[in-house]
């Protein structure tokens, strides 16, 4: 039996954790602090078709990511598991200057032949997109995509934990070295997955590495609408604003990307009335409905915003992945699925020469040893 330990149990880490204990010759467990956690804090939406980002490795990442939750919803179902934390209920997509909507509408036109799941594309009147969510304002025009999809992130990691039924360690660890042997909190494992997201300098300093990774507050509102919003399309306008609906009435509205609050996780009304009354903008009636939460949590980021994943340099079997930034719950399932793989030493989706960890995780030099 080899011994895997995961360290981090969002988004990479729940889906490595599921997908190694589906291996016979496996046995997982996970590690898990849970504190500041980017997946649990996140609403998320799954819809990178419209990206303009020039990085083109990224862009395949993300869209494969993307395709593959129909393969994990698949391979759930199969084990007769829930996934409620997935609907596609489509999204749309808003532009301060509505001309530009044709130009979004062929660059996903021409997109939709390698990702066919962006479904149905159309450009809808205020009265038309009124049909799918009604009293949205604030536009004249704007264009839906079928194939959006949005995720809850928290329900998602509880889900594939669960199904993993791998032991679940609910504190801070940590992974020490001895000779060839690999310790986490002190017991010993043949492999280590690090998925600990913006921690992932904290977890190898001791361990001598330097890591181009940084924490990044996201925090959103949740709203209990009296609508029935179940099948609600994601609202997308320009800039940081979501309006993403999810099940029974439940709606939220984020999210903050602030690089300059370190790992603060306090709620900050400030910002978070800001985002609420620029989403009035597009639904008023967000001034009178009842708030049920704020949600805080780090997401990581890279210098050049690139996510990575791989073998940790000079560490033998510890794999490790980190800076999924603001499309961490598009591309973490793929990620996560991916050190899986590498673990079992299988090939996977990506190659991994497009997301090279050696950029992002360094093992300081060591002080030469002179006498003058
Ligand atoms: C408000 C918000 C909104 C977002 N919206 C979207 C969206 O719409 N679409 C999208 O694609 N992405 C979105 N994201 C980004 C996405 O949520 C993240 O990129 C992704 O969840 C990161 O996953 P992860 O598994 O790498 O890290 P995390 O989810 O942060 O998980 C890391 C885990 O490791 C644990 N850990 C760290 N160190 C240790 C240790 N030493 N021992 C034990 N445990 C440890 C942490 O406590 C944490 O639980 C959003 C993020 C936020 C915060």
């Amino acid at each position: 039996m080899k011994k895997v330990a995961v360290i981090g149990a969002g988004i990479v880490g729940s889906t490595a954790a599921y997908y190694l204990s589906k291996s016979p010759d496996v046995e997982v467990t996970v590690f898990d602090d849970g504190k500041g956690q980017a997946t649990k804090a996140a609403a998320g939406i799954i819809s990178p078709w419209f990206s303009k980002r020039r990085n083109k490795a990224w862009y395949r990442m993300a869209r494969r990511g993307a395709d593959f939750y129909q393969v994990l919803i698949a391979d759930l179902k199969a084990a007769g598991i829930q996934t409620d934390f997935y609907q596609q209920t489509g999204v749309y997509l808003l532009k301060r200057d509505e001309s530009k909507l044709q130009e979004l509408y062929d660059l996903a036109a021409n997109r939709r032949e390698e990702s066919p799941l962006i479904g149905d594309l159309s450009l809808l009147s205020l009265q038309e997109a009124h049909e799918k969510f009604p009293d949205l304002q604030g536009f004249e025009r704007l264009l839906y995509a079928s194939g959006g999809a949005r995720v809850e992130g928290a329900l998602l990691t509880e889900t594939l934990v669960k199904a993993s039924k791998a032991e679940l360690v609910e504190k801070k660890a940590s992974l020490t070295v001895d000779g060839e042997q690999l310790f986490v909190d002190g017991r010993s494992f043949d492999c280590v997955i690090l998925a600990v997201g913006a921690w992932l300098g904290e977890i190898l300093q001791p361990l001598g590495y330097k890591t181009d990774v940084r924490p990044q507050k996201g925090q959103l509102r949740d709203f209990k609408l009296a609508d029935q919003t179940d099948d609600y399309p994601v609202v997308m306008p320009e800039g940081e604003l979501d309006i993403i609906p999810f099940l029974a009435g439940k709606v939220s509205v984020g999210a903050s990307h602030e690089n300059d609050q370190g790992f603060d996780l306090t709620v900050d009304k400030m910002v978070l009335n800001q985002l609420q009354q620029e989403a009035e903008t597009y639904l008023p009636r967000l001034a009178t409905t009842e708030i049920l939460g704020e949600r805080v949590g780090t997401r990581a980021y890279t210098s050049d915003f690139a996510p990575f994943f791989g073998a940790v340099p000079d560490l033998p079997h510890v794999y490790a992945a980190s800076g999924l930034g603001s499309s961490g719950l598009t591309t973490g399932p793929l990620i996560g699925r991916q050190l899986a793989q590498m673990a079992l030493g299988e090939a996977g989706f990506l190659n991994p020469a497009d997301y090279p960890i050696e950029r992002y995780v360094k093992k300081k030099a060591l002080k030469e040893d002179k006498c003058f």
